[in-house]
């Protein structure tokens, strides 16, 4: 199978979580069947605490990968973990041929909680020292900083550090805002980061949505969503009518501004990627042709 970096142009892939606990992950594996009829260029399995989510992550992955044939992108953070505990779950994708990690540090509720890793960036050079180039690594980056940063600029820097490790695609936080991502990564082009930014699009299905995702990652909210989510946010078929309407059309904005890929976060809502998906699938394969014709 390709290995996902040969054929980014402008690239397509997906995002889903893992069943908590010890759910069976029948249900998951339901909604990938449906994800894979869009033909995504990969699809990556969120990791979240504790042991057998964390195990999920592993198995699906692999099952992305094995029974789909399509690639299989494992995150995995680091906060909290020992270096033995990295290599034990790097070595079980590895035996499953999963070779596609987002690397993460994962988010602090404490310092004390850190373990043998302080950034992404030491997860990253622990990978390459341990196993060379057997893995394709991404990173995450924040259009709007990250919450903990100090100014862009400094978030920027450190960026720049984690990428110079060996880190061959970036998938961007999530945002609302086409402007604020464009004028963001021009200014880590002019710092020199150089690898392909792939832009995470999260529609808005619920009006709750918007304060825990501003909560989290502090991603500025438009007006004009604003005004959506207020006016028809009692709603929840309407807002998630609305929410879908956003997204396509911030992908098509985005695809014209010449990104490089859209990460959906799908929230494992099949529907709600097969109603974006027809909204921008001839305009996907026409940006494609262009980079192939020119390329
Ligand atoms: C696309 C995407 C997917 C995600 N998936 C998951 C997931 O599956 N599970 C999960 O738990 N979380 C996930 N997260 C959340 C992520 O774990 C948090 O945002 C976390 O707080 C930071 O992780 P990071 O890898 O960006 O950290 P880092 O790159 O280590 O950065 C964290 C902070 O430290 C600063 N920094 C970096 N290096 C240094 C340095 N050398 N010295 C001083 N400061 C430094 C950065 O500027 C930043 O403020 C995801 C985030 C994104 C964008």
């Amino acid at each position: 199978m390709d290995r996902f970096f040969d054929k980014l142009a402008p690239s397509y892939t997906f995002e889903i979580f893992p069943p908590k606990g010890n759910k069976s992950t029948e249900g998951t594996y339901g909604v990938i069947d449906s994800l894979v009829s869009f033909n995504p260029d990969l699809i990556s399995v969120t990791y979240g605490a504790g042991g057998s989510s964390r195990d999920n992550t592993v198995e699906i992955a692999s099952g992305i990968q094995n029974r789909y044939h399509v690639n299989g992108v494992a995150h995995l953070t680091c906060v909290g973990t020992t270096r033995a505990e990295i290599k034990a779950i790097l070595d079980q994708l590895k035996a499953n041929n999963v070779r596609n990690i987002l690397a993460l540090r994962g988010d602090l509720k404490d310092k004390s909680d850190l373990g043998d890793f302080h950034h992404a960036s030491e997860l990253i050079a622990f990978i390459h020292e341990e196993y060379g180039d057997d893995f394709d690594i991404f990173a995450a980056c924040y259009p709007e900083k990250h919450p903990e940063a100090e100014s862009v600029e400094q978030d920027l820097h450190y960026l720049k550090e984690k990428c110079s490790l060996g880190v061959k695609g970036l998938i961007s936080q999530l945002f609302f805002d086409n402007d604020i991502f464009c004028s963001w990564r021009e200014r880590a082009r002019s710092m020199g980061i150089t690898q392909p930014i792939i832009a995470g699009i999260m529609p808005i299905t619920a009006a709750a949505q918007i304060p825990k995702v501003v909560e989290m990652c502090g991603a500025s909210v438009p007006e004009r969503v604003r005004r959506f989510v207020a006016a028809y946010g009692h709603h929840q078929g309407a807002v998630k009518e609305a929410g879908i309407a956003y997204a396509t059309e911030q992908i098509i904005d985005l695809l014209a501004r010449g990104v490089e890929g859209i990460h959906l976060y799908t929230m494992n809502q099949a529907d709600t990627v097969r109603r974006i998906d027809s909204g921008i699938r001839s305009v996907l394969y026409t940006k494609r042709y262009e980079v192939r014709a020119d390329g």
